[in-house]
Order: C-alpha cells, then structure tokens, then sequence
C-alpha cells in the first residue's frame, strides 16, 4: 500500500479493521448493490442514483484509506471538520460537499473548497454565499433543505415557505440549485419515514415549476436509503453503511435531538 497511508493505531483498528480500504471498497461494493436492487425495484436505471459518502467523524488519515478504495466525494455535515480534513487532506482529489446546517459567518470558509452544499435554508446564507461566490468569481451547487419531518431539532424550510423561497433564489445568481434536501424522521419503522420522502418527491414537482433548476432529491441515509431510492431519492448520503458506526452521537450533528434509533 501507498507510503502516504500512515500506520494504524489500536484505537484505528478496533474501529476500521486491518485492512480499512479493503472493507470500505467492500462496503461500498455492498451499498452499490443494495442501490442497484432498489432502483430495479422501483423501474429506474441504477446510474441514475448517486451515492454521496458520508466521511463525519471518520479521521483525516482513514480517510486516505478511503481514497485508497476509490472513494472520492466527501461529504461533511460540520463544516469546521470539513476544514479540517481538507488542510489534512490537500494532496488528494477530493470533491467536498458540505450536508449540515451553516451558519452566515462561515461562509467564506465553504466557498473555499466546497462545491456542494445541500442544507440551504434562509435567504441571508443565500446572500451571504452569493456575494461571497460573486467575490471569488465561482459559482455552487446548492440544495435547499426542508424540514419533512415537522421534528423541531431539524433544520430546513418549513413545506409552506418553500415556494415562496425558491422564487427569490434568481436574485443570488452565483447559486446553482439543483434540487431539494431533507433528514426524513429518525425511525427505524420505514411507514413512517417514507412520508417525508413522499413530501420531498411532491414539494419539488412543485418547486419545478417555479425554477428549472430544482430536480434533484437528496435524501436517504444508511438507514433508509433504499425507501428513499424507491420514493424517487436521486442522492442518498451514506456514512456508517460504508465506514461503521459512528462513536459519535447523532445529537452532536443534529441539536436537540435525543431519541434516535437509527442504526
Ligand atoms: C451523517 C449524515 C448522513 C449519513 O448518515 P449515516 O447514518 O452515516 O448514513 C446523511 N445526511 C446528513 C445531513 C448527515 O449529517
């Protein structure tokens, strides 16, 4: 293996094995098929979904093993462990996209690096980025958050302030939407969960209307993605499916939240 892979601790091993781009390209392999069958399942082509990794709490230095394994669109819920990794990380071909809440004075430091950002969710980080975007002269993909669940610990537009926003997103040019995001509810019973996705799938056929831009859907996690897949999901975002659990607590990433019976 490559000399740039730094040796692995006790700790590292306990928690990605031996071998970590082995099993990462196995687990990918895994997620792959099960995106496959859940596409097949429900009538679309399965290069139609993409899968986006979910590398939070995975360190910089595993991450190369990542990268080892073919791996290379991270995505980071908190932007400072973003930053972080990226100053780790500089040498390689990464794509970053940033999938957490964010807050307006720290914008700058996505606009850096990032070249996704899917938690868009009030027009003064609209503002904010696009003049930011305006004075790096690039542009970003963005995709506005909604919050489905009705859970007060999510993030996102409420569903009846979501027209109403997408018709300002002309105004911030530097913006590139291309669709909408959403956590659908935290529950390991997929009735309950698949409600979200539906008002996802309905909410953008209706944000189409009001901007070509808006097509996409990201939504599904390692829990849920197949059900997101088969509610029309076009990005799933997956982190323990392909690293392992997470050490971490989920509030950690997602403020108030307490019960969580995700895997
Ligand atoms: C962590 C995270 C995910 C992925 O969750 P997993 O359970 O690791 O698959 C997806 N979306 C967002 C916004 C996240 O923060």
């Amino acid at each position: 293996m490559d000399q740039l892979l730094t040796p692995l601790s006790a700790e590292d091993i306990a928690r990605f094995g031996e071998t970590p781009a082995i099993r990462f390209a196995q687990n990918l392999q895994l997620v792959q098929e099960r995106i496959a069958a859940a596409a097949l399942r429900s009538g679309r082509n399965w290069q139609d979904v993409r899968l986006l990794p979910v590398t939070k709490t995975v360190p910089a230095h595993i991450l190369r093993y990542a990268f080892a394994a073919g791996i290379t669109d991270f995505s980071e819920n908190k932007l400072q462990e973003a930053r972080d990794k990226r100053a780790k990380l500089e040498d390689l071909a990464i794509n970053w996209s940033i999938i957490g809440h964010l807050q307006t004075n720290k914008v700058k430091y996505l606009t850096r690096f990032a070249t996704e950002f899917h938690a868009l969710d009030s027009i003064r980080l609209a503002e904010e980025l696009n003049r930011r975007l305006e004075s790096e002269n690039k542009d970003l993909d963005v995709f506005v958050q909604v919050n489905t669940s009705g859970e007060i610990s999510k993030y996102g537009l409420h569903p009846d302030d979501l027209l109403p926003f997408i018709e300002r997103l002309p105004d911030y040019p530097r913006l590139k939407p291309r669709g909408l995001m959403t956590l659908a509810l935290f529950s390991s019973d997929l009735d309950k969960v698949r409600p979200c996705f539906r008002l996802l799938r309905n909410l953008r056929d209706r944000a189409a209307q009001h901007h070509s831009g808006i097509t996409k859907l990201s939504m599904g996690m390692s829990g849920d993605f197949e059900a997101a897949i088969e509610e029309g999901a076009d990005i799933v975002r997956v982190g323990q499916a392909i690293f392992g659990p997470r050490p971490t607590a989920d509030a950690f990433y997602w403020p108030g939240l307490t019960d969580t019976t995700q895997p």
